[in-house]
């Protein structure tokens, strides 16, 4: 008899009779995009995450694109990449034509590791993108000092992290370009949507250009000098967000604080709870950041099973727990391999691959939702275990 009747997926996102209204409201209005609610919306997030600027974009993978074109990436320039992420955290460098040079990452927090990016930098490494896994930020302290010794920028990827902090902090506020996505399964949403983030007023002025077409003033600023001229000063493309989406995503910015203390809630009751078996390594969450928590992801003490990961996927998936595997190894897919990147070269990202599950997260999760997958966890595992 499974666990649950019904499948429990790994993330959800949350929409109340209120983000409804807010999108109907800009829906009758005379706005539908590059209207009045798209700087309401940078206004907003800005200020949540700390940032001087905040350009919203169509999604997530744009707001990495933008980013790289800000950090002035060209062909044949390098940029490191850890192994363990979505695909966009490379695919934004060759998009431009940069070369892709993927770093491991720390055991503890699967986050990438510093020591290992230092020894790939090279003169042509243009820039670094460090991707807070699962919703922890990064060293960025140490990644930060090692890039601005060397002129290297550093783009944040905080997919993940909207919300977190970093040495007290907010994620959004550290790096010279942080790139946010608003994706249904992140942790708030526009439908699709992403930000960048910057404090830098030339780079900011850049990433609205490029979202754009490259065209360099606004049509308000036209209107308003009575002209209809305005200059395309480089290569952009249509990256807009719509009003209809930012009143979505303002709405949603004002439930985070609750939505992030759901998140901490249900991680903890893991931690206390799965601590009890043996058979698992638990997230790490280092004392001087907190995490965003998008995921929770467990590694199997494969030592102590009998079977592979595929197999407690599979009986946690027949428990009706929609369990997940964050990520294959980015250079493991044909389009890299066929680069020439070879499997082996990363062995702690790759060892980590082969052990990780993704536990159902996000807020609206009860406390029995919760203590259902903790059941099925420990039913699969007790049967497996050696
Ligand atoms: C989701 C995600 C992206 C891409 O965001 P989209 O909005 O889906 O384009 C980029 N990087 C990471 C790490 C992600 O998880």
């Amino acid at each position: 008899m499974p666990i649950r009747d019904k499948l429990l997926p790994y993330g959800r996102h949350w929409l109340d009779d209120d983000d409804i209204a807010a999108v109907g409201r800009v829906l009758r209005s005379d706005w539908l995009t590059t209207g009045p609610t798209v700087g309401e919306f940078e206004g907003a997030f800005a200020r949540a995450v700390g940032a001087a600027h905040a350009v919203a974009v169509a999604n997530g993978t744009a707001a990495l694109h933008c980013a790289v074109v800000a950090a002035g990436v060209k062909p044949g320039d390098e940029v490191i990449v850890p192994t363990l992420t979505f695909a966009a955290s490379a695919n934004c460098v060759r998009y431009q034509g940069g070369r892709v040079v993927f770093a491991d990452v720390r055991e503890d927090t699967l986050n990438v590791d510093p020591a290992q990016v230092e020894r790939l930098i090279t003169p042509r490494t243009k820039a670094v993108v460090a991707v807070d896994y699962s919703g922890q930020p990064c060293d960025l302290d140490e990644l930060g000092e090692l890039c601005r010794r060397r002129g290297i920028v550093l783009i944040e990827d905080a997919a993940h992290a909207i919300g977190a902090t970093y040495r007290g902090r907010p994620v959004g506020a550290i790096a010279d370009l942080t790139a946010f996505s608003l994706h249904p399964v992140k942790l708030m949403t526009t439908g699709e949507g992403g930000v960048v983030t910057t404090s830098d007023a030339a780079m900011a002025r850049r990433l609205r250009a490029f979202r754009n077409h490259g065209i360099s003033a606004d049509h308000r600023e036209r209107a308003a000098a009575g002209s209809w001229e305005y200059d395309i000063g480089e290569l952009g493309y249509n990256y807009r967000l719509t009003d209809f989406q930012c009143a979505l995503g303002l709405s949603q910015l004002r439930k985070m604080k609750g939505w992030l203390d759901a998140r901490r809630h249900i991680a903890g009751r893991y931690q206390n709870a799965l601590g009890r078996l043996a058979q698992l390594i638990l997230p790490v969450t280092l004392g001087d950041r907190e995490s965003g928590w998008h995921l929770y992801v467990v590694r199997l003490r494969l030592e102590q099973l009998r079977v592979d990961r595929k197999r407690v996927f599979e009986a946690l998936r027949a428990e009706n727990i929609g369990v997940n595997v964050h990520y294959i190894p980015v250079p493991w897919h044909s389009y890299y391999q066929g680069l020439g990147y070879r499997k082996g070269d990363w062995p702690v990202a790759e060892d980590a691959y082969a052990r990780m599950l993704t536990l159902p997260l996000f807020p609206r999760m009860t406390d029995q939702d919760v203590d259902d997958v903790v059941g099925a966890m420990t039913k699969v595992i007790d049967h497996y275990a050696t």
